[in-house]
């Protein structure tokens, strides 16, 4: 019996619409669904994805949140913020990008690390979610990730580097799949997801990007067959890519009103949503009241538990204005200027939709991307011998 190799190509933002759009790699991957994202950025879902547990469990969400004991790892920015004029050359991005480096460095944080475009005097409100490496041992603890799991099963594996690049990613997971050894690859790849959020309205770039990616897949194939191996190929992407539609100001619509950041209330400006916390209880209704004939709405109590952001202590907002697919938040905390696509949107647009496409029938078809988890985990232990025989 040829030996079974597993493999896990996650690839950013191939939502299930652009895959259906582009008849992405058919005949390779015969058996394609749709799966339901989960609401936020990759911050959230590949927790979610490495762990099979919601936000509310792994409690990653958006990368910023409010510290409120003062122990923010930006306090020193309380200081620094007097010598770094907004609007000239501190802002400049290649000035954060260094000064991210620096405290990254600094703090010996071992995760995906940027400011981005937080205000300076802003940071000291904040803590960020993504310190440690999500995807080393206990890099999500207490809740096991993909590599305790990984390790427990006692078969071989590969996780790739996620700080790499799709091409040394992709010829790394091939001269493995080349040597005949290996059990179970993770390949993490994010290109698709920037050529997505620049491109998502150019089908002709698209088709050509998509073109050039299915060829270096197609190379997995060959090694596979070369090494004499029965591929398990599972294909999967943590959500969509929506073209934009629209931009709204929302930082603009709350600064014009007579209250004060850090007093009345703490925002968060993401892309596609903004996270409120109310500090005087007494401006909720005129905070609240803020955004009418805006395209988007608060979410309700039911909707953030349906949405696995329930938070407990409201860890990332006590109000989050989700925005319609579509509009992005601009300027927001990431950004200032709107993009042609982005992702963020309620789970329920179709555009956001995740997918996993596979060469065999899965054991397990997973509704939603915590699922590809169960799914990981039923193929290692097909591998271990636990689970289906071999
Ligand atoms: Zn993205």
């Amino acid at each position: 019996m040829k030996k079974q190799v597993t493999i896990f190509l996650f690839c950013d933002a191939l939502g299930f619409e652009i895959v259906s759009k582009y008849h992405f790699m058919e005949k390779e991957f015969p058996f394609r669904y749709s799966v339901r994202t989960q609401l936020g950025y990759s911050s959230t879902a590949v927790p979610t994805i490495l762990t099979g547990k919601p936000p509310t469990v792994h409690r990653h969400f958006s990368f910023f949140f409010r510290n409120p004991d003062g122990h923010s790892p930006f306090r020193f920015f309380n200081i620094l913020k007097y010598f770094m004029h907004p609007g000239i050359i501190f802002n400049h991005h290649r000035v954060r990008h260094q000064l991210s480096k620096i405290i990254k460095w600094w703090y010996g944080f071992t995760g995906y690390f940027s400011l981005y475009q937080v205000p300076y005097d802003r940071l000291p409100f904040f803590d960020y979610c993504e310190k440690g490496d999500i995807f080393a041992a206990g890099g999500l603890k207490p809740v096991e990730n993909l590599r305790d799991m990984l390790d427990k099963s006692g078969i071989s594996f590969h996780i790739s580097n996620w700080r790499n690049g799709d091409i040394e990613n992709l010829q790394e997971a091939k001269k493995i799949i080349a040597g005949g050894k290996c059990d179970f690859l993770f390949i993490y790849t994010a290109g698709i997801d920037g050529m997505l959020h620049f491109n998502v309205m150019d089908p002709v770039k698209v088709e050509q990007e998509l073109k050039k990616y299915a060829s270096s897949v197609n190379e997995l194939f060959d090694a596979g067959a070369a090494a004499d191996c029965e591929l398990r190929f599972f294909l999967i992407s943590d959500h969509g890519m929506t073209p934009c539609n629209g931009s709204v100001d929302l930082k603009s619509i709350i600064e014009s009103k007579p209250l004060r950041f850090g007093v009345d209330y703490i925002a968060c400006y993401d892309s596609t949503m903004l996270r409120l916390y109310i500090l005087k209880e007494g401006c909720r209704s005129e905070l609240l009241n803020s955004f009418n004939g805006v395209p988007g709405h608060w979410l309700s109590a039911e909707e953030k538990k349906r949405f696995n952001v329930d938070f407990e202590g409201n860890l990332y907002g006590d109000e989050i204005f989700l925005l319609d697919p579509g509009i992005q938040l601009v300027p927001s905390d990431m950004s200032g200027k709107a993009i042609p696509g982005m992702h963020g949107y309620s789970p329920d647009d179709i555009d956001s939709n995740a997918a996993i496409l596979s060469n065999v029938q899965p054991d397990f078809i997973p509704d939603e991307i915590a699922g590809f988890f169960t799914l990981m985990k039923h193929e290692t232990e097909r591998h271990s011998g636990k689970g289906s025989p071999k």
